[in-house]
């Protein structure tokens, strides 16, 4: 299976990940990715970087180590209302915004709440992907939230460190497993993402791998194995 591209992983600067951009951009190459996204947590997060590195991402060039890179973003919600902890000019400037739901941001127990926010952050046009939708202790209205991603054409994230032996996340394969399901039935497309926090972990979608053979899910749905997907979802070209 070839999969073209990983669009959410981390460097140093996020505060708890181990790798630089270069060592991020070199593991790519070397494993034959056509585009590597970089996806800092966004301001909230404690111990990430501030404003400034994401405004600046502009004076890098579009190849690192002969790697083809995009720049985003990983947005911390924080609120029902699905408002996001980075100026709106500096987002629409990125090639791409994931929105996630993390703990020290933004927490509510109550399903509602969880999908009112995700719901209201797939309306920002930058929101491309919702991260890591899979945690038990952030439940959701899952047939509500997967219609919304059909209805504003964002991708759910099928997060392969949530599904790791290594995780904190809760429930999260059953979860993905239910999420996929209803992608399926809804003819709703997701995206592979690694969630690497370390360059050795970038590309790597076993775990996503398991889930999608579990229940059937139709290859061409998972938008990093897809050219045409990948055009539309990020106007880019893929070889
Ligand atoms: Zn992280
Ligand atoms: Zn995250």
């Amino acid at each position: 299976m070839n999969f073209y591209l990983d669009l959410h992983t981390h460097t140093l600067v996020s505060g708890h990940a181990y790798s630089t951009l270069t060592e991020n951009c070199h593991y790519a190459k070397k494993i034959g990715l056509a585009v590597l996204g970089t996806s800092e947590h966004a301001p909230s997060m404690p111990g990430t970087c501030h404003e400034y590195y994401f405004s600046n991402l502009r004076i890098l060039p579009s190849h690192i180590e002969g790697q083809r890179l995009l720049k985003g973003v990983e947005l911390n919600i924080m609120g029902q209302d699905g408002s996001i902890d980075l100026d709106d000019r500096i987002c629409e400037e990125l090639d791409y915004c994931i929105a996630s739901i993390h703990s020290p941001c933004f927490y509510s127990k109550d399903a509602k709440v969880n999908t009112d926010a995700y719901i209201n952050a797939m309306k920002k046009s930058f929101v491309k992907i919702i991260g890591h939708p899979d945690d038990s202790r952030v439940p959701i209205e899952l047939e509500r939230f997967v219609l919304s991603c059909k209805e504003y054409g964002v991708l759910p994230e099928i997060n392969n460190s949530s599904i790791a032996s290594t995780s904190f996340r809760v429930g999260a394969f059953d979860n993905v497993c239910m999420l996929l399901e209803l992608c399926k039935k809804y003819e709703v497309d997701v995206i592979f993402g690694s969630d690497a926090h370390y360059c050795e972990l970038i590309g790597n979608f076993e775990n996503c791998m398991r889930a999608v053979q579990k229940v059937d899910f139709p290859l061409e749905q998972v938008v990093n194995t897809n050219p045409l997907k990948i055009k539309k979802y990020f106007k880019i070209e893929v070889e």
